[in-house]
């Protein structure tokens, strides 16, 4: 409802101190031009009366006035201290409702109040820095790692790429060219490796920056579409996946298929010579998170590698025994923490591992 204050507009517009009107839920149906002077707020930006001024539980029953002090936050978020006086009222369509004026309190105990106010804020300020701090720390230890890992790992095949042009040209100009054919591949492995390892680095920078937007999520399906992402491997393993029944959740669904499909990908891909891989995926969880958990059969990992295989580019074999590049782990990882979650693992050597990630709630 919105009340047509035609009669008295102009009384009721020029009166000099802020008037709100509301309705009996509290919802403003008229202010004047005093009170978008003193708060800011205006017709269209206005909350309720329980968010403006607190304290409303307590209204008056008869037509006689209450009188409180309140702080309250102007648009523009600055805290005011003002006098508050309610009434009843009978609005015109004979429903009840308030009216609320304002005055500015200037006294000292309001600038004691403002002064409190400020040093929340102050506080709050404060700690955001603190977090800020945190957050660039973090950042930057991830860069001066990424930094060395890349220069590290980039440096083997660059260097297997040069050292074997330099062969060939000096083949070439001794007239050997028998051996140029077999050393070019050597050389197109290089560049392929270069490739693979900036392909993934690229994958990984891009769980940052281009993360999309959160929605809801239907994990049985995100489960589905990463098996038949890995129907080869799946096929030539003949691994058998069992997946519980998984929940909807709010989440970026396409880093979360990454995410599954990464985890799939090495339970299959670091399966015991002896067994077939046996894959589980299962979920529990607690009033804020869910823990979800990829089990399977395979080589198992070494307690003292638990924490090294998230790192980028940090592989525990060689790519001999297992193709990869070593940034699978490292891109969950991140998609987890997006989540609000993390990541962790629990094996035995030569048994099996259990990956395990955790989402928050909303
Ligand atoms: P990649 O698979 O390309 O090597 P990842 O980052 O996915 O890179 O994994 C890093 C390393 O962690 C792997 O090279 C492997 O040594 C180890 N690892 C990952 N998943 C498993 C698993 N399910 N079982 C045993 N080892 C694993």
């Amino acid at each position: 409802m919105t009340l047509s204050p035609a009669p008295h507009q102009d009384f009721f517009e020029n009166y000099a101190e802020a008037v709100l009107i509301a309705n009996a839920d509290e919802k403003p149906v008229l202010i004047n031009a005093a009170f978008t002077r003193l708060t800011g707020f205006n017709k269209h930006s206005l909350p309720d009366t329980k968010i403006l001024f607190g304290q409303t539980d307590v209204l008056p029953k008869s037509k006689k006035p209450m009188y409180w002090k309140t702080s309250l936050t102007k648009l523009d978020g600055h805290p005011i201290v003002v006098n508050v006086s309610v009434s009843k009222i009978t609005l015109p369509d004979e429903s009840e409702g308030r009216i609320y004026t304002l005055t500015e309190s200037a006294d000292a105990e309001h600038l004691q109040i403002l002064l409190r106010e400020s040093e929340r804020l102050l506080l709050k300020a404060k700690q955001e820095i603190v977090e800020q701090d945190k957050r660039i720390v973090q950042i930057t230890e991830e860069l001066e790692q990424l930094a060395y890992v890349v220069s590290h790992d980039m440096q083997e095949p660059l260097r297997m790429v040069t050292s074997y042009i330099q062969l060939i040209q000096r083949n070439i100009e001794q007239g050997n060219t028998g051996n140029v054919v077999e050393f070019m591949k050597y050389v197109s492995e290089g560049a392929e490796r270069m490739q693979a390892l900036t392909a993934d680095l690229l994958q990984l920078s891009r769980v940052n920056r281009k993360g999309n937007n959160f929605a809801e999520t239907d994990l049985n399906e995100t489960v589905t579409v990463a098996m038949a992402h890995l129907a080869n491997q799946i096929k030539e393993t003949e691994a058998k996946i069992t997946v519980e029944k998984l929940p909807k959740i709010s989440g970026d669904s396409s880093q979360l298929l990454r995410l599954f499909q990464n985890l799939l990908d090495n339970a299959i891909k670091f399966k015991d010579a002896k067994r077939k891989p046996e894959i589980l995926i299962s979920v529990t969880e607690d009033e804020s998170v869910y823990v979800f958990s990829v089990k399977d059969n395979g080589i198992g990992i070494e307690k003292k590698f638990f924490d090294r295989i998230f790192v980028i580019f940090q592989r525990l074999h060689s790519r001999a025994e297992y193709e990869g590049t070593g940034v699978g782990l490292a891109v969950c990882k991140k998609i987890a923490e997006r989540h609000g979650g993390d990541i962790w693992v629990e094996s035995e050597a030569g048994k099996g591992s259990t990956f395990f990630f955790t989402i928050k709630k909303k």
